[in-house]
C-alpha cells in the first residue's frame, strides 16, 4: 500500500559547511535571497501554505530584533542567524505545546536558508540524488521537500523531527512513508533500508528472509498489519480518525472511516491573536460535519490551557499548567466564550450528524454544568453530550459519569501521563510513559465496564489505538470503537474495505 512501506538504499544528507564563516554577504541581501526563494516555493510546493506560514516569520520583527541584538554584540551575520534561531526555538519549546512545536521547524528553516545564503552554501544538497532513495538526515526541513526530487525518493528516515511536522505533513501527502526518531548513527551510504511507517521501524541491512517477507506484503498491496485487518474483521470495531482541520476529515471520511471520533478545535483558538466568534466557528463546524457525508463528526471543546495557551485568552501564568486550569475547566471558567462555541456546534448540527465531547473532565459536575448551559443556548437540543477519560478520577468515577454522559472516549495520552504521573513530553520518564502499563490498562477496563453497564458506548481516541498491538487488546477488552491518530493506518482501511 501507497506511502507506509518502503525498500530503498540509503542516501546520507550532507548540509554545507558548517563553520560559520560569512563571505561578505550582508543579512539584507540574505532577506532579500529568502524571500524571493520562499515566493519560488509558494507557487511550486503541493503545500504552499506551509512557505507563507515561513514569510510571516521572515517578517516577524522579533527575529529581526534578535540577529541584530546579536550583530551589535559581536557575532558575524551567520553566527547571529544561528543563535537567534536557537534562541526563539527554546523559547516556542518551552510552551511545549504541538503548534509552537511546529513554528520551531519553520523557524529553523527559515535561518537555515539565511545562514546558507550568508554562507555562501545554498547549493542544492539534493542534486545528486540517486534514483530509489531513502534519504537519511539528522533533521529535514519543508524546504528540503521541495528541493528533492521526490519522484527518485523511496522513503524519508531522521533522527528529529515528528509525525504531524511539516515534513510528514507534504511526505504523507505524496505517499512517502517518514519515519522519524530514529538513531542514524550506524547507517551508511548504500545500506538497504526496510521503512515502515506504520510501526515507525527501519531494519538496515535486513537478512533476505525479513527482505522476502517485507516485499510479500508489499507485492500484495497488503502491508496492512494483521492485527489491523482482525480489528476490524474479527472484532467489527468501528474505526474513527482524529482531525486537527477539515483536510484531515476529508482525508479520513475518503479512506473509509466510520467518521471522525475526535475533531480538536483547540486549534481555532491558538493560531490567531483574537478569539474565532462564534460564526467562524460555525462556519468551520458546518465544514468539517459536510466533509463527513453523513457519519459522525466529535467536536471536542476546545482544550486550552495549560500546554496549549491561547493568545486570545490571557491565561495567568501557572506553575503547574498540567494541572491547571485546562480544557473543560477553562471552558467553564469562562462561560460566555464557551457559550459561542457551544452555540457554533448546535447550528452545525443542522448539517449532519454532530455529537459534542468534553476534554479533561474530573467531576460529574462539570458535565451538568455543561448541560445546563447548552440548554440555556436551545432548550430543546438533544445534542449527545460524551466525555473524554484522560484523567484518573475520570476513570474512577467512570460509573457516576456514565449515568450522565451520551458516551465515553477514553484519551490514552492524558490518562497514561497522569496515570503514571509522567510528562507525556518528557523523555526521561518515557520508561514510565506506557499505555500498556498494568496501572492505565485497569483504569481502561474499569472505565469500558462502567460504560456497558450503562449501555452508553466507549471509544478511544488517543495516540495507543493507533498502535496495532494496543487495538486488538482494547478490543478484546470490548471497546466500541477506535478513533485513529495514524493517517497511514487510516489508509489502510480503504484496502480492507474494497
Ligand atoms: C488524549 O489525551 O489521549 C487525547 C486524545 O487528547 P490530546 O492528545 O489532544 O490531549
Ligand atoms: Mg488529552
Amino acid at each position: 500500500m501507497e506511502g507506509t512501506l518502503a525498500i530503498g538504499k540509503a542516501w546520507i544528507l550532507h548540509r554545507g559547511n558548517e563553520t560559520g564563516r560569512c563571505d561578505g554577504r550582508t543579512l539584507d541581501e540574505a532577506f532579500v535571497h529568502e524571500t524571493s526563494r520562499l515566493k519560488e516555493y509558494i507557487e511550486s510546493s503541493p503545500a504552499p501554505e506551509v512557505f507563507s506560514a515561513h514569510l510571516e516569520i521572515l517578517d516577524d520583527p522579533l527575529l529581526h530584533d534578535t540577529i541584530q541584538r546579536n550583530v551589535t554584540e559581536g557575532m558575524t551575520p551567520a553566527e547571529a542567524v544561528k543563535a537567534a534561531a536557537e534562541e526563539i526555538s527554546g523559547m516556542f519549546n518551552e510552551i511545549g505545546d504541538e503548534y509552537f512545536k511546529a513554528r520551531v521547524d519553520d523557524l529553523n528553516d527559515v535561518c537555515k536558508g539565511l545562514v546558507e545564503f550568508l554562507e555562501g552554501t545554498c547549493g542544492n544538497p539534493f542534486e545528486n540524488l540517486p534514483d530509489d532513495a531513502v534519504v537519511v538526515a539528522r533533521e529535514l526541513f519543508p524546504s528540503d521537500m521541495v528541493e528533492m526530487n521526490l519522484g527518485k525518493v523511496r522513503a524519508l528516515v531522521t533522527l528529529k523531527g515528528s509525525p504531524t511536522s511539516h515534513v510528514g505533513i507534504i511526505s504523507r501527502s505524496k505517499g512517502i512513508p517518514f519515519v522519524t526518531g530514529i538513531d542514524i548513527s550506524g547507517i551508511q551510504a548504500g545500506d538497504l533500508l526496510l521503512v515502515d511507517d506504520v510501526s515507525s521501524e527501519v531494519i538496515v541491512n535486513p537478512t533476505d528472509s525479513q527482505t522476502e517477507a517485507f516485499k510479500y506484503r508489499m507485492a500484495a498491496g497488503d502491508d496492512i498489519p494483521e492485527i489491523m485487518r482482525r480489528v476490524v474483521t474479527k472484532y467489527g470495531m468501528r474505526i474513527f480518525g482524529n482531525a486537527g482541520s477539515v483536510k484531515d476529515i476529508e482525508a479520513a471520511i475518503k479512506s473509509g472511516a466510520d467518521g471522525i471520533g475526535l475533531f480538536r478545535t483547540e486549534f481555532l483558538f491558538l493560531d490567531r491573536d483574537g478569539l474565532p466568534s462564534e460564526e467562524d466557528q460555525y462556519k468551520i463546524y458546518k465544514e468539517a460535519v459536510e466533509a463527513c457525508q453523513g457519519r459522525p463528526l466529535t467536536i471536542r471543546t476546545m482544550d486550552i490551557g495549560g500546554d496549549k495557551p491561547s493568545p486570545g485568552l490571557n491565561i495567568p501564568k501557572e506553575d503547574n499548567p498540567y494541572l491547571g486550569i485546562r480544557g473543560i475547566r477553562l471552558s467553564l471558567s469562562l462561560p460566555e466564550i464557551f457559550k459561542e462555541q457551544i452555540r457554533a456546534i448546535l447550528r452545525a448540527c443542522a448539517h449532519g450528524k454532530v455529537r459534542m465531547m468534553l476534554p479533561m473532565v474530573t467531576r460529574v459536575e462539570e458535565l451538568i454544568q455543561t448541560r445546563a448551559l447548552v440548554r440555556e443556548c436551545d432548550a430543546s437540543s438533544d445534542l449527545e453530550i460524551g466525555v473524554m477519560i484522560e484523567t484518573p478520577a475520570a476513570a474512577l468515577i467512570s460509573d457516576l459519569l456514565a449515568e450522565e454522559a451520551d458516551f465515553f472516549s477514553i484519551g490514552t495520552n492524558d490518562l497514561t501521563q497522569y496515570v503514571m504521573a509522567a510528562d507525556r513530553g518528557n523523555a526521561s520518564v518515557s520508561y514510565l510513559y506506557d499505555p500498556l502499563d498494568e496501572a492505565v490498562v485497569r483504569a481502561v477496563k474499569m472505565v469500558v465496564k462502567a460504560a456497558h453497564k450503562k449501555g452508553i458506548p466507549v471509544g478511544v481516541c488517543g495516540e495507543a489505538a493507533s498502535n496495532p498491538e494496543f487495538a486488538e487488546f482494547l478490543c478484546e477488552l470490548g471497546v466500541d470503537s477506535l478513533s485513529l491518530g495514524s493517517p497511514a493506518l487510516i489508509k489502510s482501511l480503504k484496502h480492507l474495505r474494497s
